[in-house]
């Protein structure tokens, strides 16, 4: 799950990591009451997306940057008219970009140089690790890329926890030297608190930047914790906005099935991520395209294959659907009965392949051949993605 710039930055500041004042609006009343709060100079307009890039980012209307340093209140409430309820399109939104809802008004800084400082989950060694460059406020991807060298990372241990010595070599290896170690060393203390204790995968500062005057403060950030924790957090879980999710990927968590939605048009309905996955794999090797990811879990029902049928089929892309269930702790035979009902229930005016395999396997087919319900049973993964990727085909 993902925050917004502005709501990281609270839980930045409550971990005591610097940020700059600031000040978030959804509407125009809003928009006003914030810029009030701020001196009538330097301003810096933010647009708040899920999504990085906004500063090299340009509207649909043409208007350019989603962040935005303006010299005082007239200027900002001006750069919030042409931001607000605008398309925001970034390297990170894809072109269609992200329509902006809520902008943050922050009081500006006197940069001298932007550093990058990130904490992340790495699976490979099972421990997070610090990220850290000089290189700061742009793409990190781009700089790990070209100039690998100037990447820092150290891995920290998750029975040890992060230690003053991991503060010191991450701080002199940036290149800090006196007062500025020691306020490094607590905003980083803070930022791996954060991360433990709020259950984070995620948790970046870029810019993380030194001001004139010798300041550390965090200028940008991001926060993306693990959904599968998130009922440990109340707190963290009202800091969701829905206008930045997909609504077919929210109606998919009401009825418990993992959902996401791709640009594909086949849709897939699978049991097991594991089979999800390799179920979009082999789809694409025979030539088509997955419209989604979806795992309807181990104890689907029929009610939730009928949700799982319905979010398929309000994507106007998708073009035909496979289905693909292992009965294991499900029965085949239950499964059938379930696809068969939900099938009764949508109407499905697109191709339909079946595969069903394990428990019970011989009487699902059997409940699915005598259903009435237009649709191909296959034997086989292969041939169910053969099938399927040629009757879209076919349909074009
Ligand atoms: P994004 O990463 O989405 O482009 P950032 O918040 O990192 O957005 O802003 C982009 C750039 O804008 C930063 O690298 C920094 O140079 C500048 N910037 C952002 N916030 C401020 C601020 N409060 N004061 C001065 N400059 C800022
Ligand atoms: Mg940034």
């Amino acid at each position: 799950m993902n925050i917004h710039e502005y709501q990281a930055k609270r839980l930045l500041q409550e971990y005591g990591v610097p940020v700059p004042r600031g000040y978030a609006a959804t509407n125009s009343r809003e928009v006003e009451t914030a810029i009030s709060h701020l001196g009538d100079d330097m301003i810096v307009v933010k647009a708040q997306i899920h999504a990085g890039g906004r500063g090299k980012g340009t509207f649909t209307d043409g208007y350019k940057g989603g962040v935005k340093v303006v010299k005082n209140r007239e200027e900002a409430q001006e750069a919030a008219n042409h931001m607000l309820d605008n398309t925001l399109v970034t390297a990170q939104t894809g072109p269609e970009g992200r329509k902006v809802q809520t902008l943050y008004f922050t009081e500006a800084c006197d940069i001298d140089h932007e550093y990058y400082l990130a904490i992340v989950l790495d699976r490979e060694t099972a421990q997070s690790v610090i990220i850290a460059s000089t290189e700061g406020g742009m793409d990190i991807e781009a700089v790990a890329e070209k100039t690998p060298e100037k990447i820092i990372r150290v891995p920290i241990s998750p029975t040890m926890g992060l230690r003053h010595y991991h503060c010191r070599r991450v701080a002199f290896a940036l290149g800090f030297a006196g007062d500025q170690v020691k306020q490094f060393a607590r905003i980083l203390t803070g930022l791996y608190k954060m991360f433990w204790e709020k259950n984070a995968m995620l948790v970046e500062i870029n810019p993380l930047v030194t001001t004139k005057q010798g300041q550390l403060i965090a200028l940008d950030a991001k926060v993306s914790f693990d959904s599968n924790a998130i009922f440990q957090h109340p707190e963290i879980q009202q800091l969701r906005d829905l206008n930045e999710e997909d609504p077919k990927e929210i109606e998919a968590s009401k009825h418990n099935l993992a959902y996401i939605a791709l640009d594909g048009n086949i849709a897939c309905m699978v049991n097991g991520a594991g089979l999800a996955m390799a179920t979009m794999d082999i789809i694409q090797s025979f030539g088509g395209s997955p419209a989604n990811f979806l795992d309807v879990g181990g104890g689907a029902n029929e009610d939730q294959v009928t949700a799982a049928f319905k979010i398929i089929l309000s994507d106007p892309n998708v073009k035909g659907i496979l289905v693909n269930i292992f009965g294991g702790i499900m029965k085949c035979d239950v499964i059938a009965n379930g696809i068969v009902a939900a099938a009764k229930n949508v109407e499905i005016k697109v191709p339909l392949v079946v595969r069903l395999e394990g428990t019970n396997v011989e009487a699902g087919k059997k409940i699915l051949r005598e259903s009435g319900v237009a649709l191909t049973p296959a034997d086989s993964l292969v041939q169910a993605a053969e099938i399927i990727v040629e009757q879209v085909k076919n349909a074009d």
